[in-house]
C-alpha cells in the first residue's frame, strides 16, 4: 500500500464535469489499493476573480480579510471533489486549513507553513477514508485564516507529502510535464522525462510557471519526490529527482537521449522585471549596504546587481533589477535614504524582462556563458544585466525581444525537438 498525495490544478477542477474526471482517476488508485491525499485548487478562474473583488472593495484593504475572501475558492472544491468521490462509493471527506491544522505565521497573502497536525488524517487514511484538502490555506498565528500565496496549492501538496510521509506526490497542471521552455511560446520545446529538483528551483525562480517556487524548495529539504503531469490524459509526466539520481541512473538517460547530451535542460523567462541605475553613486565602503540594506528592510526583492566604473574618478554605476510591482515604492525607499548616498542621476526601465538557461551539467562543462551571449548578439538584442549561479545565467533584456530571445537560445543549445518528434 502506498501512500500518495494528489493534487489538482485550477484547470483539472474547472467543471463539475472535469472534478467528476478527477474522481474517477483518484478511485482507481484508491481500488489498486493506496492511501489517497487530494489536494485542490480553486477552480480556474475564480481566486483571480475574488482577488479582483477584494481590490474593488477596497484598494487598500485589510491582508487578513483577502485572505478569508481568497481562501473560499478552494473551499468550494474540496467539498465538490469529496461529494464526486462520494457518488462513484468512494469514502472521502473535505479539510479546512483549519480543520486539518496546517499551522502558518500570520503574513497573510504569502503565509510560510509552521507545522501540520498529522494525527487525524493518519487515522482516517487508516481506515480508507480519502482525504480532500483544500490547498493554499492554513491557520495562521494569529488563529485566522491565512494563504500561501499564488500557486500556493503546490506547496500545500508537498508540505503534506512529507508531513505524511507519502512515497510521492503527483503535481496534476494544464501542461503534461515540465518542457526545455514554455511550449506555448517555443513550438519546439521538448517535454523532459526527468529534471533535477535543482534544475527546477532555478526554472521556476527564473519565471517557468509550472510549479510554485516554495513548493520545489520544500521538496528539495524534505526529499519529497515529486511528479509532473497532467489529469486530461493518461500519459506519463516528468519526474523531478536528486543529481544523485541522476548520475546513478545516466545509463538509462543517455539511451533515451534526452538529458545527458544537453548542457542546458531548460529556459525560462519572467517578464515581471524592472531594473534601476543610480549613476555615478561614490564608490565608497558602505554604499552598497546602505542602498540594498533599506530596500530588504522594505522587504523588495532586488534580483541582479551589477556595478560598473564609471567615468568620474571616485564615482561608480549601480544597476539592480526588482518585482516591477515594487518598482515605485523602491523609487521612494531610496528617495528616503536622503543623504546616506549621493548619485548623479536614477535611471528606470520597467520594460525589461529575465531570460535563464538552467542546467546542472554548467557546473562541468564550459562555454554556455559564450554560447548564450553570442547568440543574442547575433539577434541584436543587447545585454543590461547579467547574474549567474552555478547552474543557471540570467540575462535582462528588453521586453520587445523576449521570445526572439528565447526561441534563438532553444535552438542554439540544440533544445528543438526534430519536427514530427
Ligand atoms: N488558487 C490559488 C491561485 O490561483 C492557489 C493555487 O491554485 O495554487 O493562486
Ligand atoms: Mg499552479
Amino acid at each position: 500500500m502506498a501512500r500518495i498525495v494528489k493534487k489538482f490544478g485550477g484547470t483539472s477542477v474547472a467543471t463539475m464535469e472535469r472534478i467528476a474526471h478527477v474522481a474517477g482517476r483518484v478511485k482507481a488508485s484508491v481500488d489498486a489499493g493506496d492511501e489517497v491525499v487530494v489536494v485542490v485548487s480553486a477552480m480556474a478562474g475564480t481566486t483571480n476573480q475574488l482577488v479582483a473583488w477584494t481590490r474593488e472593495a477596497g484598494a487598500l484593504h485589510d491582508a487578513r480579510e483577502y485572505d478569508a475572501v481568497v481562501a473560499a475558492g478552494e473551499q468550494i472544491t474540496a467539498g465538490l471533489m469529496a461529494i464526486a468521490l462520494q457518488n462513484l462509493g468512494v469514502e472521502a471527506r473535505s479539510w479546512l486549513g483549519w480543520q486539518l491544522g496546517l499551522h502558518t505565521d500570520d503574513v497573510h497573502g504569502s503565509a510560510r507553513i509552521l507545522a501540520i497536525d498529522t494525527d487525524k488524517l493518519d487515522a482516517r487514511l487508516a481506515q480508507g477514508q480519502v482525504a480532500v484538502v483544500a490547498g493554499f490555506q492554513g491557520l495562521g498565528a494569529d488563529a485566522r485564516i491565512t494563504t500561501l500565496g499564488r500557486g500556493g496549492s503546490d506547496t500545500s501538496a508537498v508540505a503534506l507529502a512529507a508531513a505524511l510521509g507519502a512515497v510521492r506526490c503527483d503535481i496534476f497542471t494544464d501542461v503534461d510535464g515540465v518542457y526545455t521552455a514554455d511550449p506555448r511560446m517555443v513550438p519546439h520545446a521538448r517535454k523532459l522525462s526527468q529534471i533535477t529538483l535543482e534544475e527546477m528551483l532555478e526554472l521556476a525562480s527564473g519565471g517557468a510557471k509550472v510549479l510554485q517556487t516554495r513548493a520545489v524548495a520544500m521538496a528539495m529539504r524534505y526529499g519529497v519526490k515529486l511528479q509532473v503531469l497532467t489529469s486530461f490524459e493518461d500519459v506519463p509526466g516528468t519526474m523531478l529527482i536528486e543529481e544523485k539520481g541522476l548520475i546513478e541512473e545516466k545509463g538509462v538517460i543517455e539511451e533515451k537521449g534526452d538529458m545527458e547530451q544537453n548542457v542546458i535542460n531548460g529556459i525560462a523567462y519572467s517578464d515581471d522585471e524592472a531594473k534601476i541605475t543610480l549613476v555615478a553613486i561614490d564608490d565608497a565602503p558602505g554604499v552598497a549596504a546602505t542602498l540594498f540594506g533599506a530596500l530588504a528592510d522594505a522587504h523588495i526583492n532586488v534580483d541582479m546587481i551589477v556595478q560598473t566604473a564609471a567615468s568620474a574618478p571616485g564615482k561608480t554605476d549601480i544597476t539592480f533589477s526588482l518585482p516591477r510591482s515594487d518598482l515605485a515604492r523602491g523609487l521612494e525607499v531610496i528617495g528616503a535614504i536622503g543623504d546616506g548616498i549621493t548619485y548623479q542621476e536614477i535611471l528606470t526601465a520597467a520594460d525589461v524582462c529575465k531570460i535563464s538557461v538552467v542546467g546542472v551539467a554548467m557546473r562541468s562543462q564550459p562555454g554556455v556563458a559564450k554560447l548564450m551571449f553570442e547568440t543574442l548578439a547575433e539577434k541584436g538584442i543587447n545585454i543590461e544585466v547579467i547574474s549567474t549561479s552555478e547552474i543557471k545565467i540570467s540575462v535582462l533584456i528588453g521586453t520587445a525581444y523576449k521570445e526572439l530571445a528565447v526561441r534563438s537560445l532553444h535552438t542554439a543549445f540544440g533544445l528543438d525537438a526534430e519536427c514530427g518528434d
